[in-house]
């Protein structure tokens, strides 16, 4: 394999954003294997930051694993968990501070409300039994799902401004913690967000309509990927972001955040998703596809990224 260059040519800052929740499959090799020769062509640097905020979800196994088997793919990276680098820490659980700075510009310039509804409260105002969970219908089957889907927020707590004096239980002095609610940012309803994908060329997605107010701190004290994605990837000054395809509306609320913290967003490269056989999309669940079950069946790394490999759900 070739290796990265130890001394970056040029100022393209890449990163592998893995979150630790399951084993890495097929799809996300080859995500990342594009991100990393992305990063290997542009003589840049390539930062691996281990995406470990869901408390319930994430699990140190996961995280050695992912990094087990991207290095058994061939894929080198310069800053890490274990190389460090100047940003470091690249762990986002022991990055909280940062999250919780962002929160409070946030919230300073107004774009943040509390919402007190809870998901049973967004389920019955949507009229969807099970939030969630969405059997594939007809229609759907061989589409994809984007994983980053969350409902249109109905509105209900909208028209909270973030002053003390209208959230229930907060005193005079004003909000210092986001501890108690789920955050939500206000989205500019009817606005088209547009975007030059270096992949997929260009998007288009509607604020109010394709996605609604969206969570950025979640009342269980974690900040949401959307708000950490970002502030992440401004303080690490990663210039291109390349991940999967299912994220493309997740780069439309992250647009609006940069605009909103007034930072500079990346480049944007998204991949088309691994689908198997009967056109689904691969999840973590699909445990015959997660590169510990290809390694021990034998696979070389080749065979794993080469496109011929038949896939068996
Ligand atoms: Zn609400």
């Amino acid at each position: 394999m070739a290796s990265i260059d130890p001394t970056p040519t040029s100022d393209y800052r890449g990163r592998l954003a893995p979150s630790p929740t399951g084993y890495l499959h097929v799809g996300h090799a080859r995500t990342f294997w594009t991100a990393w020769e992305r990063a290997r062509d542009a003589g840049g640097t390539l930062v691996m930051r281990m995406e470990d905020l869901d408390p319930d979800r994430s699990r140190a196994l996961y995280a050695e694993a992912a990094i087990d088997d991207l290095r058994w793919l061939g894929i080198r990276w310069q800053e890490g968990p274990h190389e460090g680098g100047p940003y470091a820490p690249y762990v986002q659980s022991e990055r909280r501070a940062i999250y919780l700075a962002a929160w409070r510009t946030l919230l300073r310039r107004g774009y943040l409300f509390p919402c007190r509804c809870s998901r049973k409260d967004l389920a019955t105002a949507l009229g969807a039994p099970h939030e969630g969970s969405s059997p594939a219908s007809p229609q759907s089957a061989g589409k994809l799902e984007p994983l980053d889907d969350e409902p249109i927020y109905p509105g209900t707590c909208r028209h909270f401004q973030a002053r003390a004096t209208q959230i229930p239980g907060q005193t005079a002095g004003g909000v210092e913690t986001p501890e108690g609610f789920n955050w939500r940012f206000r989205v500019p309803d009817g606005e088209a967000i547009e975007f030059v994908d270096g992949n997929l060329g260009p998007q288009r997605f509607v604020a109010g309509v394709d996605f609604g107010d969206f969570v950025v701190w979640r009342r269980d004290g974690v900040p949401s990927y959307q708000l950490a994605c970002v502030a992440d990837d401004a303080a690490m000054h990663i210039t291109e972001v390349v991940r999967g395809a299912d994220l493309l509306k997740s780069t439309a609320r992250q647009i609006l955040l940069y605009r909103a913290l007034a930072w500079t967003p990346p480049a944007w490269y998204h991949c088309r998703l691994v689908v198997d056989d009967k056109g689904r999309r691969l999840a973590k669940r699909n445990d015959a596809l997660s590169l510990r079950a290809l390694r021990q069946r034998g696979l070389t790394p080749e065979t794993v990224l080469s496109a011929e490999l038949h896939v068996e759900a």
